[in-house]
């Protein structure tokens, strides 16, 4: 298919989404309105209900178009032939024929943070290893999680190179002839280069762009790809538990993130609004599957979240583990029980067929980013309850406006087609919030009148690995 093709297709999609958003929100806002007539409020409830059916229906046929004329087999083919191509970069990036030449970006993993963002942290570094053509090192030793290091749980980045020697060292971001550099956070980075997320290198663009969604969250999906290889011990661990908790398709996965993160740097949902996006989810998939076990993997840093959605919601069929949520950090507790339990929980969200969550986790971040390199395209596959997919650190999130808009209340923005609008979150009510780059006004738009604009940076070209 063309790139215009795929471009529309996946519009479509998402405006299908957004218009329900959009008249979901406002019935229920009519419906306050009509709060005393009870006919006028059966007939909105009513429309509820239809409009519902009547989009999921639009949605099921949108997938099955994604599928026709053979475009569901491209599609997986195009997906694993794009991984296997930065999958072998990656491998030669960390394999240089002579470890003592070779130049190296040094990354120290211990960033002062929870697990998701260290992992983040980790992927910055390679990602500028990657744009810099240097091998990553990472430095693990006396890692909170784990004070024997990355190696005791996942393999080492490269098989002949992890010494962090050379003849020449410096900061970043040195010259290009300095032989070891050492990486700062991306938090203190002077001198930013241009291909820091959300940018996608230039020479996967045109591909990456006709296959995915959102190709910023599948190029650092691959990056989560390379470097989390279990040991054999932490993968037996995960089979164990595999086993022992019954995990099996389908399945939802919901992560609820509490303790420390509610009230600073995240709101409070309750443990009903995350249940009514899985109910959605499993209403769809009733129309092809009429006796689905309504299953969902439930992760927590709460532990009686877990008892509390069993007694809730008895017709479902929860998987988790409270022995894992117990053990997992409130943010002070960085043991070698809650690595295991974070890795478990992190790797079994990915695996599952949606995520409902809160994209403010890191934790939840990483499960959709690996879950991108398990279909050729996941996009799609979640529910936030706050923000949109984002990287902590990014380069601005830009989208480009379609079609004019007259501001129908003060708190909205003018567009005329061509503005570009930086994106800073999405109400999931039809409107999304930003600010237009031309007028430099804050404010909603209706998120159908944008589109995404990708970003696409140089990065070095791998010639040994083109296609
Ligand atoms: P964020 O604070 O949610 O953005 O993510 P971080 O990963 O940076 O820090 C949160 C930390 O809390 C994690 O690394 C875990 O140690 C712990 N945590 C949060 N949610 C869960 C969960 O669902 N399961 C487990 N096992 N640990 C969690």
């Amino acid at each position: 298919p063309s790139l215009e093709f795929e471009l529309t297709r996946r519009q479509v999609e998402k405006g299908v989404q957004e218009m329900w958003w959009y008249t979901c929100d406002q019935l229920h806002q009519l419906r306050k309105k009509v709060e005393m007539h009870t006919e006028a409020k059966e007939h909105i409830d009513q429309i509820l209900e239809e409009g519902l059916d009547h989009t999921r229906v639009i949605q099921y046929d949108m997938t099955k178009l994604s599928k026709l004329d053979g475009l569901g087999t491209w599609r997986e083919q195009e997906a694993a032939d794009l991984s296997n191509l930065v999958q072998r970069r990656l491998h030669d990036l960390q394999n240089p024929p002579d470890c003592s030449k070779a130049k190296k970006l040094v990354c120290n993993l211990n960033k002062g943070c929870g697990y998701g963002c260290q992992i983040h942290h980790v992927v910055y570094c390679f990602i500028v290893a990657y744009g810099t053509k240097r091998t990553l090192i990472l430095k693990s030793r006396g890692w909170r999680y784990n004070k024997n290091g990355w190696e005791d749980v996942f393999r080492p980045l490269s098989d002949s190179c992890i010494s962090p020697n050379g003849n020449t060292h410096s900061h970043w971001p040195g010259t290009n002839d300095t032989q070891v550099l050492d990486l700062p956070i991306i938090d203190t980075l002077s001198q930013r280069p241009p291909f820091l997320p959300l940018a996608i290198p230039k020479d996967l663009s045109d591909r990456l762009t006709r296959l995915h969604g959102d190709p910023a969250a599948w190029w650092v999906g691959q990056f989560l790809k390379y470097m989390l290889k279990p040991q054999p011990k932490t993968q037996d661990m995960l089979d164990n538990l595999a086993e022992t908790l019954g995990f099996q398709k389908p399945i939802v996965g919901v992560h609820v993130r509490r303790t420390d993160k509610v009230g600073t740097e995240a709101a409070f949902h309750s443990i009903d609004e995350y249940m009514g996006h899985v109910e959605s989810y499993f209403t769809t998939l009733k129309m092809t599957q009429p006796d689905v076990v309504k299953r969902v993997y439930l992760a927590s840093d709460d532990p009686t979240v877990i008892t509390e959605a069993q007694k809730k919601f008895p017709d479902y069929t929860f998987i988790g583990d409270s022995n894992i949520a117990r053990t997992a950090a409130v943010a002070t507790r960085y043991t070698d029980a809650s690595l295991k339990g974070i890795i478990a929980d992190v790797h079994f969200l990915s695996l599952t067929d949606h995520l409902v969550c809160t994209f403010s986790s890191q934790v939840c971040r990483i499960a959709y980013e690996i879950m991108q390199s398990f279909h050729p395209d996941a996009s799609g596959f979640f529910r936030s309850l706050d923000d949109i997919y984002y990287y902590g650190g990014q380069n601005a999130h830009n989208q480009r406006v379609r079609f004019p808009h007259t501001p129908r209340r003060s708190d909205e923005l003018s567009l005329i087609p061509g503005d570009i609008v930086g994106i800073a979150g999405n109400h999931w009510d039809g409107y999304s919030k930003g600010m237009n780059r031309r007028t430099r006004q804050n404010g909603l738009y209706p998120s159908y009148k944008v589109e995404e604009v990708v970003d696409i940076a140089d990065f070095p070209i791998y010639a040994d690995n083109q296609n």
